[in-house]
């Protein structure tokens, strides 16, 4: 078997006209980056009717470190959709510098499944992230000139909550401490760097529906706090303008093509854990727009991303899913039964059964908590026995679930045609898609309703620290926002190494915070990280580049 990179390379991609007239994107709406590459005029959602398209969701069970395969599901069920003879749109997130060089590798699917040009999509592709990284350190640099210049805004240094950022694996960044060299080099403090899919302009990007929003938005950022606890924000700066003025070519949806022609976007990317981890809703209104389908991906397992993507992304965007595909693996499902990861590979039918309860419990999530049909697709990696893959059919048929194994990874869209058939059904199935939790409870009693109702928590505990950090959020009018959970993706629970389905467990919310512009209280369960580091062999040292500029090692 080739490699990513092998695979992506061997295939001659059309011209990026040909994908557009096949999205059936008019000639005056698109913009080419190149050959291959192409921004499509957000006017153009303006102009279209509407959003009309079936939305499908990509999910998956809880992950091991290396992915499941929900981005290359998303691409291969795309191309077999296409055929059929269906008119399909994929959406999905921007790769990020961090894990391209670091353990995970790139975002651009897997195998025969896969968008191109991945070197491209990988590294630097048409310039967002750092579009985002400029209009993020812009705000910053505005902050502390801002203290410079006498601080008529009254920030205590010590409560500036906005930090800079880059788009790379950098633990080095993370504490910082600027403004030295006296008094004409700023303001002694305590700062900090995220990585910029952390960024909280990322999840803006992300959740904006016009240039008008986008700006509204940005001024809602709260940057920091007075001396007296009252916050400052980048509208009170003044920052909102040219901010938004960095951004607005970003914020065209990129067009690029799967291996097999289908038309792609790539757009936006916000982090998983501190954001809401979906590509941005233009791009996904987009492909509906275009596309009678958009098949699309939320980051992470169902817990975190399904349960963010429907009620954040699906509630702030007036969007109504269609169907939902849960990925499940023979590799996780057998760490869920108990087996360790380095040996994953071994046939091992007993473990694997005993991991069956993480896929049925986030199964019945979807099915019973947001009432949205659900499909199984069980992504054969080339390790899988016959046997352990016929277990779990026989096992999900047993228990009444929904299921079909996808081999698109080997395979392309002609390895699943049976999914988009039962997608293809699902969607046709009425549904009554409900959130999780209603805007009109408290901040406490939505965490208390994911917990119970997603993970399946015994209850909620929360620090003194966050108790009164909710306290001040709802005196200041947040309270109405929907809740972003910052937690571990390997477990239901907030504990990692909590595998399977758990019962008997608490949560602990150590600290609760608001992102105004994105428009949504982050509840953080654990340490989260907002700043990655590289791992002892980074991914980077096996990345080069000929002298004819083909790239190798990306993955
Ligand atoms: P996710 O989107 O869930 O994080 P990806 O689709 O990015 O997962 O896949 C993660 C990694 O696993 C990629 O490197 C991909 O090539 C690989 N992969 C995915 N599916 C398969 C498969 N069926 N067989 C072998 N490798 C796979
Ligand atoms: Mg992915």
């Amino acid at each position: 078997m080739l490699s990513d990179i092998e695979i992506a390379q061997a295939t001659t991609p059309k011209h990026i006209r040909e994908i557009a007239e096949t999205a059936g994107v008019p000639e005056q709406y698109l913009e080419l980056y190149g050959n291959y590459k192409a921004k499509v005029d957000y006017n153009l959602l303006a102009d279209e009717e509407r959003a009309s398209g079936k939305l499908v969701l990509v999910t998956a069970i809880n992950p091991t470190p290396a992915g499941e395969g929900k981005t290359t599901t998303t691409v291969g069920l795309s191309d077999a959709l296409a055929q059929l003879g269906k008119n399909v749109v994929v959406a999905l997130r921007e790769p990020s510098l961090g894990p391209v060089f670091g353990i995970k590798g790139g975002a651009a699917g897997g195998g025969y499944a896969q968008v191109v040009p991945m070197e491209d999509i990988n590294l630097h592709f048409t310039g967002d992230f750092h579009a985002i990284g400029a209009a993020n350190n812009l705000l910053a640099a505005m902050i502390d000139n801002h203290i410079q210049q006498g601080n008529a805004l009254g920030f205590d240094v010590r409560k500036i909550s906005w930090k800079r950022c880059v788009d790379m694996n950098d633990r080095q960044l993370r504490y910082v401490v600027d403004g030295l060299g006296g008094k004409t080099n700023g303001m002694p403090r305590e700062d900090g760097f995220d990585i910029t899919v952390a960024s909280e302009i990322m999840a803006i990007f992300c959740l904006a529906t016009s240039i008008t929003d986008l700006k509204e938005r940005l001024a809602r950022i709260v940057v920091g706090y007075t001396g007296a606890d009252e916050p400052i924000t980048a509208g009170d700066l003044r920052a909102q303008g040219a901010m938004a003025a960095l951004l607005k070519d970003a914020l065209k949806p990129n067009l690029v093509q799967t291996l097999e022609g289908t038309p792609a976007f790539v757009h936006g990317g916000p982090f998983a854990n501190i954001a809401h981890g979906c590509n941005s809703i233009m791009a996904t209104r987009m492909a509906m727009a275009l596309g009678d389908y958009c098949v699309t991906e939320a980051g992470f397992g169902a817990d975190l991303g399904a349960e963010k993507f429907l009620d954040i992304k699906c509630r702030l965007a007036g969007l109504k899913p269609d169907a939902v595909v849960v990925v499940a693996t023979v590799r996780a499902l057998k760490n869920h039964g108990g087996v360790p990861k380095d040996s994953l590979n071994e046939e091992n039918l007993e473990a694997l059964e005993a991991g069956l309860p993480n896929l049925l419990q986030h199964v019945e999530n979807i099915t019973g908590v947001y009432k949205l049909p659900c499909v199984v697709a069980i992504n054969r990696f080339p390790t899988d026995t016959e046997a352990e893959l016929a277990l779990v059919e026989e096992k999900c048929k047993e228990l009444g679930v929904n299921v079909a194994l996808s081999e698109v990874w080997a395979k392309g869209g002609a390895g699943g045609i049976a999914l988009a058939e039962e997608v293809v059904r699902l969607c046709e199935e009425p549904n009554d898609f409900t959130f999780c939790y209603e805007d009109d409870l408290s901040l406490a009693e939505k965490i208390e309703a994911i917990a119970a109702r997603i993970y399946h928590a015994d209850g909620v505990d929360f620090t003194p620290a966050a108790k009164k950090e909710i306290e001040q959020l709802e005196s200041l009018g947040f309270g109405a926002m929907p809740v972003c959970m910052a937690k571990t993706q390997y477990s239901f629970s907030d504990d990692a190494s909590l595998l399977g389905a758990p019962r008997g467990f608490r949560i602990t919310v150590k600290k609760v915070k608001v992102s105004a512009g994105a428009g949504f209280a982050v509840a953080l369960t654990g340490d989260i990280m907002t700043m990655p580091g590289l791992p002892k062999e980074p991914a980077a040292c096996r990345i080069d580049v000929d002298e004819t500029g083909k790239i190798s090692g990306l993955f």
